[in-house]
């Protein structure tokens, strides 16, 4: 754990004079130094745009952004390195498919299924595809506990699908969705099924074509690499069946003015010149997380969400929200009546960094009937004394709010 904890410059810091304790890792994760120098490095000696160049800084930069797209499909085991493309985040992979496979197969009175516990950036996309082509939005409930309810969800599908997008861990609730089952069930009428998997690519290991799904979608600054980045996976026949999402240079082969013609795979949906840097920090950052191991990271966080969780309970008035028995490293609760900013803001005052708010999920709140939640999130660095930390701040501020 040191040897982890080290290479996160930013964990030794104070604030307000307290030690640092970061809790707000489903928010972003803090990234290790080996990153950050990738990223220095990328600038001060590779700089250059990549792909078309004759030189030798644009070949090589070339060969690493390109090699790191080979890292990915491998880190979740894409069977095409050209299944996967590069995108600024989870939002925008979303935006492209709703934007992409609307215009290819929505028609009016077509349905998309989603969850009750998606985020915003996995329901409005829809909603604007739907309302562009006058299709509906279908949603599938979930229990107090917040699990999801499988028979509603068979229920919902009809001739009418025509897609499925749910995530695979909730932000929110922590809740980690049976999406193999729902994609199985999806396929059997032949819907295909999007998983958002911002919440799940760091917390648990994911094999695309374990679980089958049609396109899965994540954020690199969600697992220890800079912002900006993120990707898309989609299986090669699909991402074939869909139009282009921006126009510009690189995603074309020939352009006339009166007609152009796409580029293959995955490049046809990469327009413009791509964060080339952040690209190389996210190798950077698989490298860290296969160094650790997914399961490793799997295991020390469930041992901290058990620990806090067990801690936690003996505080009076605590409120959880998400208590689905299988489930990650993301604690939401309430402290008696007082709101969520009140008791963040105490926590932050004491140097402990958490969130607070509907955390871009409305409709949960709206289920729970609450303004919102306040969010404690563990990454690999996270450890039990800074969870000893947390709780005994949570002891000290209970009565200045009851
Ligand atoms: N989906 C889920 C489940 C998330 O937790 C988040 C971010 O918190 C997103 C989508 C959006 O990710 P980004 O803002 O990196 O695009």
């Amino acid at each position: 754990m040191e040897n982890i904890r080290e290479q996160f410059d930013i964990l030794n810091s104070t604030v307000y004079g307290k030690p640092l304790v970061y809790f707000d890792n489903a928010a972003t994760t803090q990234k290790p130094r080996s990153v950050v120098d990738t990223l220095t490095r990328y600038y001060i000696t590779l700089n250059s745009n990549i792909h078309r160049g004759a030189h030798y800084l644009s070949n090589t930069a070339t060969e690493a952004y390109e090699q790191c797209r080979r890292k990915v499909q491998s880190f979740i085991n894409a069977k095409h390195a050209h299944e996967i493309v590069f995108t600024r985040g989870t939002t925008e992979s979303i935006n492209l498919v709703a934007s992409s496979f609307g215009k290819r197969f929505l028609n009016s009175g077509d349905e998309i299924v989603i969850s009750g516990m998606e985020h915003h950036s996995n329901i409005v996309p829809w909603q604007l595809a739907c309302q562009e082509k006058g299709a509906k939005l279908k949603v599938i409930p979930f229990s107090e506990q917040g699990v999801l309810d499988f028979e509603a969800f068979k229920q919902l599908l009809n001739e009418h699908t025509k897609l499925v997008a749910v995530n695979h861990v909730s932000n929110t609730l922590g809740s980690i969705n049976p999406i193999k089952d729902i994609v199985q069930y999806a396929h059997s009428f032949n819907i295909p099924v999007l998983i958002d998997g911002a919440q799940g690519i760091s917390h648990i290991g994911v094999d695309v074509q374990d679980i089958d799904c049609d396109f899965y979608c994540f954020s690199g600054h969600k697992m220890y690499a800079p912002m900006g980045v993120g990707v898309l996976y989609g299986k090669e026949e699909i991402l074939n069946e869909l139009p282009p999402y921006q126009g510009g240079g690189e995603m074309i082969k020939d352009v006339t003015f009166e007609k152009t013609t796409y580029n293959e795979l995955p490049f046809k949906f990469e327009a413009g010149t791509p964060s080339v840097g952040d690209v190389l920090g996210l190798d950077a950052a698989i490298d860290f997380m296969n160094t650790i191991g997914i399961n490793n990271i799997a295991q020390h966080e469930d041992m901290l969400l058990q620990y806090a969780m067990q801690q936690m309970q003996q505080i009076e008035g605590i409120r959880f929200i998400g208590t689905a028995p299988n489930k990650t490293s993301v604690i939401s609760f309430l402290l008696g009546t007082s709101h969520p900013y009140d008791v963040g803001t105490l926590l932050d005052k004491l140097g402990i960094a958490v969130r607070t708010g509907h955390h871009c999920t409305q409709p949960i709140m709206e289920r729970y009937g609450i303004p919102g939640t306040v969010r404690a999130s563990f990454a690999v660095y996270n450890t039990t004394q800074e969870v000893d930390i947390f709780v005994n701040a949570l002891k000290r501020i209970v009565p200045m709010l009851m």
